[in-house]
């Protein structure tokens, strides 16, 4: 019997592991994903896309050790004119997914490894038993649930944004577990749909002035520092959202608080010189159907919108995760098998209800968007792991602190 298993070995996952080793490291724990290594998939996506600058600010890592990244980058000698952008120092990828290796590359994490995907959770005899696909089950008295967005065992449905029209094997999702990145490069008329970062660094990465990349976007680029209100992140507007009660109201503050769709200023403004360097073609339209077909490695597509036709010879769609809710399957099987009166709490968008501690059935725990109903707008992205860790921690030790204070003295990263 563990003490702790944490479902997905992401991002959040593996700080969560490693928030849980420091508290006590005689705490029997294993990491159940379906990939080798930690992080496959944040690694994967951010190369899909070709990602060049992260959102977030440097002190948001997978370590509570919110400077050291910027002390890692030092050590290593890395040009912090080339390798970070205001505000708040953000890391080039490429320096934040090398800190992120190192940072989780500890033999305690790859001796908690377990490769498998946890297809059934019950609570049975006070602990959880979790099924995993070929065959295996796990017992432990707790479980924490982070799982990301985008991942499903079936082959036909990931959790992707698709449009309709693009449900066809000629065209690729950014976020597919079989993408290939060189297949696009080679590509002599690339379209790109989709208006937020990743479809935007991948045109960037895809265009030059010899053959322009055609972005296709529903909206006029929308323009935001960060995808959430960042007075979230702290006191100012955590306070008013923990005393707020009511999963509806906390509902609409985590909707006003998010911001879908846009990017942020330093990326628009790559953008807009691409465009005038016609590396780059911007055109604001509504794809309604696909006529064409691939032939081997290319094809010959004609994207008909409401405007324009577009001719391309590559399409590839990169309009983010379905607004679904993610292992909607596990959280429904784990809530019937206990006992009625521990009824589950769900919000109208069917997303749970955990208490503070983040426990939303007995011994059973939430991390990234499954517990922003606790955590807020930021729950999904790295510092709501950071969150989710603490608060998980903070429980254990016996005194639960919603309310994040730490990081105004982090703030200061030079
Ligand atoms: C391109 C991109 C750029 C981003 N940039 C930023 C940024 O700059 N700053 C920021 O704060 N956030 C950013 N985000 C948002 C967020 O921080 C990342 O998506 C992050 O990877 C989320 O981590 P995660 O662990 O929740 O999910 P994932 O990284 O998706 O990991 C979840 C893991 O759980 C596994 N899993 C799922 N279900 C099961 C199951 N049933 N059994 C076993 N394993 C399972 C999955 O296979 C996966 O390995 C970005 C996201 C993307 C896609």
């Amino acid at each position: 019997m563990l003490d702790w298993l944490i479902i997905g070995g992401g991002l959040h996952g593996t700080t969560i592991h490693g928030a849980l080793t420091r508290v006590d490291s005689g705490f029997t724990i294993r990491v159940v994903d379906p990939f080798d290594t930690p992080c496959y998939s944040w690694f994967k996506r951010t190369d899909a896309c070709a990602m060049r600058m992260m959102r977030s600010p440097a002190a948001h890592t997978a370590l509570e050790d919110f400077t050291g990244l910027m002390r890692f980058a030092r050590n290593e000698g890395y040009d912090l004119g080339q390798h970070t952008t205001p505000p708040y120092a953000r890391p080039s990828t490429e320096l934040f997914n090398r800190y992120l290796q190192t940072a989780t590359t500890s033999h305690r994490l790859a001796s908690d490894w377990l490769r498998g995907w946890a297809i059934d959770l019950r609570r049975e005899d006070d602990a959880w038993t979790v099924s995993l696909d070929e065959g295996k089950t796990v017992r432990s008295r707790a479980v924490v649930l982070c799982v990301g967005r985008g991942h499903s065992h079936a082959a036909d449905d990931q959790g992707l944004e698709r449009p309709s029209w693009a449900r066809t094997p000629s065209i690729v999702h950014v976020f597919d577990p079989g993408f290939d990145r060189a297949r696009l490069e080679r590509s002599r008329r690339p379209v790109i749909i989709g208006g937020g970062t990743t479809a935007l660094h991948l045109a960037l990465h895809l265009g030059n002035a010899s053959r322009p990349c055609t972005v296709v976007t529903r909206h006029p680029l929308r323009c935001a520092q960060f995808d959430s209100d960042p007075c979230y992140i702290g006191p100012k507007c955590m306070r008013g959202f923990i005393e707020t009660t009511d999963p509806e109201e906390r509902r609409r503050m985590i909707d006003a608080a998010r911001n879908p769709g846009t990017v942020p200023p330093d990326l628009l403004a790559h953008v807009r010189d691409a465009e005038r360097e016609t590396a780059i073609r911007v055109t604001v339209d509504t794809v309604e159907r696909v006529e064409g077909a691939r032939e081997g490695d290319s094809a010959s597509l004609s994207l008909v919108g409401r405007d324009t036709t577009f001719d391309a010879d590559q399409v590839c769609v990169a309009t983010g995760f379905a607004d679904s809710v993610p292992a909607a399957t596990l959280l429904a099987r784990a809530a019937a098998s206990v006992h009625p009166d521990r009824c589950a709490r769900y919000d109208s968008r069917g997303i749970p209800v955990p208490g503070k501690t983040l426990e939303w059935l007995p011994g059973l725990y939430l991390s990234g968007i499954l517990a922003e109903q606790e955590l807020g707008p930021s729950a999904p992205n790295i510092i709501g792991a950071q969150n989710a860790a603490k608060r998980l921690t903070s429980a254990i030790c016996g005194r639960v602190r919603p309310i994040p204070s730490a990081w105004r003295r982090y703030a200061s990263i030079r």
